[in-house]
């Protein structure tokens, strides 16, 4: 018997392949209606026995091409039409769109083999792409998602082309970017004179300058890269130099994953991720037989890993290179530089040379950061390859609400319905170029959704620029969520949990409801609500701000709090070390109270355990002397490693002062760093689970969240992680947003939509 059935698909399904997918499949099983994009998606008609509707179905969910998504399948009956075919239908333009655009993705299988095929008609050409891969996000300025409101626009496709566009069994059919040598982008070399490098083959020719030891400047698909070759040690030296980037690491781009093996070792699961078309740049764990130069990650005990994502990127390391250091080309904080005049004005001092081309980035996309943990993929920045696909959630929101995030690893959010998409990270707004980039990024989101926000979650801490530029904006109303509740509701919401949690929310810094800074915090409560059931006893943050760049500082305020005058008489380097004028100013500061705020925050405790071990006492990167002092623990934690402390009170303050003393007594005793650095993330995390015990005890909740910027170290994440769920926690923790303030905006959104609703 014949059944008719309608399909409204709504997700990543336009611009992906999807309708010659439907197409196709309806035709290998003699079905006959159509498909068309609509204004929320897809919409199919299919006609046949019941037996081939659901095999349809079925594969279409399988089988469907690599770059959709589907996010919501309604499947009704209808009248039957007796068609005498399947077809593609025009599209449906009215009404209000929803429809949703892929983030940018890796060249594919079938693109590259093309790219390498001296028969093709795109051999070798950079900027070859189709429906299954290339740009998206960055190359949008509007939708519809056609060319003209793409950076395409300015090239007119060829007549080849233009057949591809056209044909529903290519590869190509409707693939915006579809571009090739004769109509396409072309690349350029110049020197930093901004004089026009003549070169019948810029590829070549750029891997001449990266062999003999030169900086590249070169555009990519979200901003500019500086690139040298990773086996060159005074190139890379060289780049560190005039990056003004002493210590922090600097990704590594291989050109497969046996080559990434030489260096780490890497797991299968790890293998896949790199090879998944998001190309995240991969923290791995280094052999220590690695010989790489040490400027690339110098105290680290990770490299950051990718695979080529661009098809410039395979042409470099098709033969020449096995490995390249790619760095996004920008000014310590600063965004990364995504124009041609841009780039010729701020990195003239940086690169060498400047390999750029002429198809407009429109939207800035740093290379997202992911690392392998707990048998999950986390990401530690969210950007290239995952923006803007939306985090979806079950209690939707009723109203759009616009979130500002925070301060620092800033994203802003927008949500529709049951969809809070995330824009990409856009970093610390301190500085002028990121709050234009915030601003654009506000716009752009409300573009793509289609909607004005009625309400703008933020921060309550009334210095973030972010929460000042929520305040300017006079008619939307305001709803402030406090930092470390939004931590928690983050971890909740991309987890689409709405139940009561015991939030373990260890951060840097964050505004209180007190008004203090608080970031090491045990709440509990739900999306709406939380209360404050324990958390670090507060010390002095001698200086402010200061007291963060110099964790020399925080050993100071720890000290004195711990020993009170019987600190000096401890034998310990950092007191040896520090200037004895520099000591009596820090103290007296202390003892008056003059600019010494009070901080519950984790963050703080790791820098002072970093400085009184001697490890890091300045930093000269964010979080550097939390990051050494994790990367100094070289062995497995175990539980008997804990110290002996005694916690007086298993809520309120908890103070750290038995740990310090503990910690303190080892390195006067010479305990290698090693061994007193294991010890204390073990001690700090089962200091946590007893807590989280105690708040179980007290409100019958066993549900707990893990969030905060300190949950990027992964030794102490997967020993928490691991003994809670030991004790029975079911534990929530990040993967789709990253721990830190990156996910802010998505937990005030959830916060915001709970008070709401
Ligand atoms: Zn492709
Ligand atoms: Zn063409
Ligand atoms: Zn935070």
């Amino acid at each position: 018997m014949q059944k008719r059935q309608q399909i409204r698909i709504d997700g990543i399904v336009q611009g992906v392949g999807f309708r010659p997918f439907v197409f196709r499949l309806a035709k290998s099983l003699q079905l006959t209606g159509s498909v068309l994009n609509s204004n929320t998606g897809v919409l199919i008609e299919v006609e046949g026995s019941i037996d081939d509707l659901s095999k349809f179905q079925s594969r279409l969910r399988q089988e469907m091409p690599p770059l959709a998504q589907i996010i919501d399948f309604h499947s009704s009956e209808i009248a039957v039409k007796n068609d005498d075919r399947f077809i593609i239908m025009q599209s449906e333009h009215k009404g209000e769109s929803s429809v949703l655009i892929s983030p940018d993705m890796s060249l594919c299988e079938d693109c590259l083999n093309e790219l390498l095929s001296p028969a093709d008609r795109r051999f070798q050409y950079p900027f070859l792409n189709c429906t299954n891969c290339g740009p998206r996000f960055t190359i949008i300025a509007g939708i519809p998602y056609d060319r003209p409101k793409t950076s395409m626009h300015v090239f007119p496709m060829c007549e080849k082309c233009t057949s591809e566009y056209h044909d529903p069994a290519d590869r190509r059919f409707h693939a915006q970017p579809n571009a090739c040598p004769d109509c396409g982008p072309h690349l350029k070399i110049y020197d930093r004179e901004k004089r026009q490098v003549n070169t019948e083959n810029p590829v070549k020719h750029a891997i001449t300058l990266l062999r003999s030891g030169r900086i590249l400047a070169i555009r990519g698909l979200g901003g500019f890269h500086l690139v040298v070759d990773a086996k060159n040690e005074k190139a890379v030296e060289e780049l560190r130099l005039r990056k003004n980037r002493a210590e922090k690491p600097f990704a590594l781009m291989a050109a497969n994953t046996d080559v990434v093996d030489k260096y780490c070792k890497i797991t299968h699961r790890e293998r896949e991720a790199l090879q998944q078309q998001t190309r995240p740049i991969l923290l791995l764990p280094a052999r220590p037989s690695s010989n790489l130069p040490k400027s690339i990650a110098p105290k680290s005990k990770y490299y950051g890993f990718m695979l080529p994502y661009l098809p410039i990127q395979h042409l470099l390391l098709q033969e020449d290179f096995e490995l390249l250091v790619m760095t996004s080309a920008n000014f310590s904080d600063e965004p990364i530089v995504i124009g041609n005049e841009q780039a010729f004005e701020q990195l003239r001092t940086l690169a060498d040379y400047f390999v750029i081309h002429d198809r407009e980035i429109l939207q800035r996309c740093d290379d997202s950061i992911a690392i392998i943990s707990a048998g999950q993929q986390r990401l530690l920045r969210r950007a290239r390859g995952y923006v803007p696909a939306p985090i979806i959630i079950k209690n939707e929101t009723s109203t759009p609400i616009l979130a500002v995030g925070g301060e620092l690893k800033n994203t802003v959010a927008l949500s529709k319905g049951k969809k809070i998409m995330l824009s990409q990270h856009i970093g610390d707004l301190d500085n002028p170029e990121a709050m234009n980039f915030f601003k654009s990024s506000i716009k752009h989101l409300q573009t793509l959704l289609e909607i004005e926000p009625q309400y703008i979650a933020c921060d309550m801490h009334p210095e973030y620029l972010s929460t000042k530029w929520a305040y300017e904006q006079f008619l939307i109303p305001k709803i402030e969520v406090q930092h470390h509740h939004a931590h928690m509701a983050s971890v909740m919401a991309e987890n689409d949990n709405t139940r009561k949690t015991i939030g373990i929310i260890l951060d840097g810094t964050g505004y209180g409801m007190d008004h203090t800074i608080w970031g090491g915090e045990i709440i509990i409560g739900d999306l709406k609500e939380v209360s404050r059931f324990a958390w670090f006893e507060p010390v002095p943050l001698p200086g402010g701000n200061a007291a963060i760049k110099e964790p020399w500082r925080m050993a100071i305020s720890y000290l004195r709090h711990s020993f009170g005058d019987a600190m000096h008489k401890l034998t310990l380097p950092i007191l040896r070390d520090t200037k004895p004028n520099d000591l009596q100013l820090l103290l007296q500061m202390l003892e008056k109270k003059v600019n010494s705020p009070l901080t519950s925050s984790c963050g703080r405790l790791f820098d002072a355990v970093s400085a009184i071990l001697d490890i890091c006492p300045k930093i000269t990167y964010e979080a550097q002397a939390a990051i050494e002092l994790e990367m100094s623990v070289k062995t497995a934690l175990q539980r008997n490693l804990a110290y002996p402390v005694k916690i007086d009170n298993y809520s309120g303050a908890v103070s750290f002062v038995p740990l310090i003393r503990e910690v303190v007594n080892d390195k006067i005793q010479n305990v290698p760093n090693e061994q007193i650095a294991a010890r204390f993330h073990v001690t700090l995390a089962e200091i946590l689970v007893s807590l989280a015990i105690n708040a179980r005890k007290e409100a019958g909740i066993s549900q707990v969240g893990l969030s905060g910027g300190v949950f990027q170290n992964f030794t102490l994440f997967n020993y928490l992680n691991e003994r809670l769920r030991g004790e029975g926690f079911h534990v929530l923790t990040h993967s789709k947003v990253p721990p830190n303030d990156g996910g802010i905006s998505l937990g005030q959104i959830a916060v915001a939509n709970a008070k709401l609703s």
